[in-house]
């Protein structure tokens, strides 16, 4: 029930389930997401590293879309961010 997927796909979620989402907590699962960058003599590859989990406590995966999400938008609903809509596949990306 706390997965990004159900948050998404499920338009009227009630209070009492969005508790209990909280309760259990934000879905922290390893995505392999890489990006590679363009360099002058070779192109660079970087992986996402699971500690990112560690340092927004926000942050919350899909594996099925294989992207990050932010945790707090996704229960709260409301804020209809590239957050909760998209996810960002840019997992470089920690600003918020
Ligand atoms: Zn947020």
């Amino acid at each position: 029930m706390n997965s990004v997927d159900f948050l998404l796909t499920n338009e009227d979620i009630t209070y009492e389930i969005r508790t209990e989402i909280k309760r259990l907590g934000r879905p922290i699962p390893d995505l392999i997401i890489s990006k590679t960058d363009v360099g002058k003599s070779r192109n660079y590859s970087r992986n996402l590293n699971s500690s990112v989990y560690d340092i927004f406590r926000w942050l919350c995966g899909c594996p099925k879309r294989n992207k990050l999400f932010c945790f707090i938008c996704l229960v709260m609903g409301g804020n209809r961010s590239a957050w909760t809509q998209e996810g960002l596949a840019a997992a470089f990306v920690f600003a918020h």
